[in-house]
């Protein structure tokens, strides 16, 4: 992941205080999204959350109802009135890309640069199929290519009007698995080779994490939370947030003298809850992502300390990593199940018992009214 801006970078692309209704359903809900110069905003959320719809509003295939849209400081949308899309200076590139079957790559690219001379709009068309690799494809029509490859003209085609600002809505879910990592990762160059300002909307938590500088979570319509990647995965604002970006397992506790007791350990609770929640005897949920248990044979024990002590339910590997599902006492006469996420291949016999230590890290308190 890369660093997140040290300064705050020039506005590109700025929402502001922006609602929006289809009859009685409030798609969009008082959100205020900027998009600093060649900074990449990827809008996160389940579907339904209202992440299209604003991008449609930045795009003006939407007619804004409330708030205000600006393109490079420049009102395009709001009270005033508004620019009509193709004069906004946006590139667009869309999920099912929208290629004109009929046309060759190179005019297809050709279209959005009609009013330049002619060798004009075949010299920057050619030049942005050479950004995104397809120089040599310029001939071709639409049915001879691939998906990643129609993906990459529909980006050449946004980029060659050489736009301040780019909105991409699921530009790769088009795509198989292993495409679509190659794909977006070659986008990634690409669009920080041309510096331009994005704002690009997604459902799939790792790919925002890995495209985005920063990342805008949706909930209901609404602003959930906005920072780095780093920052959502390591410090979620919300149990929202920090079971969109990554699993958990979810317990629930009471906290006693600042800490809250969970079958892995006690955790203080500052530094984990947004505060509203240290009262004692307030009921909080506590989440702990799998990889946050570490296992290990109880004969590698610390000696002195007392291990928690989990009994094997099963094991999978997965590839990179295997699954192990414990169970542990509640500390209430019952069992409480968790799931441990190991790097590698590492699978314990069913009916074992392992030590657990928990990385506290990677466990999470917050209010248990906020969750439900
Ligand atoms: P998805 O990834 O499924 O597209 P999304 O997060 O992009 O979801 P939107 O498509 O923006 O969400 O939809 C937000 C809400 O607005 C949903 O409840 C949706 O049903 C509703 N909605 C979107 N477009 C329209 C429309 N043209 N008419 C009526 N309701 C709509």
């Amino acid at each position: 992941p890369r660093e997140p801006r040290a300064a705050v970078p020039l506005e590109a692309l700025a929402l502001d205080a922006v609602t929006h209704r289809f009859g009685t359903v409030t798609a969009v809900d008082d959100v205020t999204v900027t998009v600093g110069a060649g900074e990449i905003v990827c809008l996160c959320g389940p579907s339904g959350c209202g992440k299209s719809t604003l991008l449609r509003i930045a795009a003006g295939l939407e007619t804004l109802q409330l708030g205000e849209v600006r393109v490079g400081g420049r009102m395009v949308a709001g009270e005033a009135g508004a620019v009509p899309p193709e004069r906004r200076g946006v590139g667009l590139v869309f999920q099912d890309y929208a290629l004109f079957p009929h046309l060759s790559v190179l005019d297809n690219v050709r279209f959005g640069l009609s009013a330049l001379p002619a060798d004009e709009q075949r010299r920057r068309a050619l030049d942005a199929l050479r950004q995104v690799g397809m120089g040599d494809h310029a001939d071709r029509f639409p049915h001879h290519l691939s998906g990643g490859q129609q993906q990459r003209v529909a980006l050449a085609r946004a980029l060659a009007p050489n736009p301040a600002v780019l909105l991409l809505d699921e530009p790769f879910s088009g795509l198989d698995a292993r495409l679509r990592e190659q794909v977006r990762d070659e986008t990634l160059h690409v669009l920080k080779r041309t510096g331009a300002a994005t704002m690009l909307v997604t459902h799939d938590p790792e790919e925002a994490m890995f495209l985005a500088d920063r990342i805008v979570l949706m909930r209901d319509g609404r602003v959930e939370q906005v920072g780095c990647p780093v920052d959502l995965y390591t410090r979620p604002a919300t149990a929202y947030a920090a079971a969109f970006f990554g699993e958990v397992n979810a317990l629930t506790g009471v906290v006693r003298g600042g800490t809250v007791d969970t079958p892995v350990g006690r955790l203080a609770v500052e530094g984990h809850a947004c505060g509203c929640c240290v009262a004692d005897g307030a009921s909080v949920e506590v989440l702990i992502r799998p990889e946050a248990l570490k296992l290990a044979p109880l004969t590698d024990g610390v000696p002195g300390a007392l291990p928690t002590i989990a009994r094997v339910a099963a094991a999978r590997l997965l590839g990179r990593s295997s699954l192990v599902h414990l169970n542990l006492p509640d500390g209430r006469g019952g069992t409480v199940h968790l799931h441990a996420r190991m790097p590698g291949q590492f699978l314990p016999a069913e009916g074992s018992h392992l030590s657990v230590e928990l990385d506290r890290t990677q466990a999470f308190v917050f209010p248990a009214s906020v969750t439900k």
